[in-house]
């Protein structure tokens, strides 16, 4: 399984595609992407290859957008099928999510948001997190990146995790525990991948996030990476890439 996300000035979906590519000797059942446009998110995903998804996005959509995500899924909950596939809408549709990993009181959230009207399409622990944090963002009245922070102090699990709101289009939200998360630094641009090979060509300064680290990554702006548990501010480490 794996993630990757590129926000910047460059065409996302080369970038998206050939990193999941890259990322294929990591395992996987399903593959899917997200991208916006300025105007929308544009999804498609599939069961099967890389290959596929690149098959069915000739199919689905049109690929222009700057901001976008990919994921390849090995199914924890739920089979894997077209509908359990990432990324993954919030119940607005205005947020969207991919990730690794396994949220472990997903059902007991799960219960909770749909006794306040939340409806699941999929059977994924990943749809609960999104929604979680689509509610918490809603009740709290906060931003994408502190809805993110709470929400994930609720939950229990492990994760590599990119979330992007489609009316703040100018940022990425990733967090990370258990699940591996690197952070390629360009000029005004970013990469987010599990393993540093998708975005190597593009720039050799690297962060790799520590567990419970979650990053806000916008384009113009510098890094600012929290600790998820107590919101202290982490001191940025970059890595130079050697290969
Ligand atoms: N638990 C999630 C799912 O089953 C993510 C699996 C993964 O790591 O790819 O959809």
């Amino acid at each position: 399984c794996g993630i990757v996300g590129y926000i910047g000035h460059r065409e996302a979906y080369p970038i998206v595609m050939e990193g999941l590519k890259r990322l294929e000797y990591r395992g996987y059942d399903s593959a899917g992407i997200a991208l916006y446009d300025g105007t929308d998110i544009k999804l498609s995903k599939t069961k099967g290859k890389v290959a596929d998804l690149e098959e069915r996005v000739k199919e689905e959509i049109t690929t222009e957008g700057t901001i976008g995500i990919g994921h390849t899924r090995w199914a924890t909950h739920g089979v894997p099928n077209d509908v359990n596939s990432h990324p993954h809408y919030s119940n607005s549709g205005d947020l969207v999510i991919i990730h690794n990993g396994i949220i472990e009181n997903y059902d007991s959230i799960k219960t909770e948001l749909i006794k306040r009207g939340y409806v699941f399409k999929s059977d994924t622990d990943t749809e609960v997190l999104i929604n979680l944090i689509e509610e918490v963002k809603k009740k709290q009245n906060v931003k994408l990146g502190k809805a993110v922070q709470l929400a994930l102090n609720e939950v229990v699990g492990a994760y590599a995790i990119a979330v992007f709101d489609k009316n703040k289009p100018n940022e990425i939200v990733v967090a990370k525990l258990g699940s591996p998360l690197a952070i390629g630094i360009g000029d005004d641009e970013f990469f987010i991948a599990s393993d540093a090979s998708p975005f190597i060509e593009y720039t050799k300064n690297a962060i790799y996030l520590e567990d419970e680290e979650m990053a806000i990554v916008r384009r113009d702006k510098k890094i600012k990476i929290r600790k998820i548990k107590d919101d202290s501010e982490v001191n940025p480490s970059m890595q130079e890439l050697k290969f």
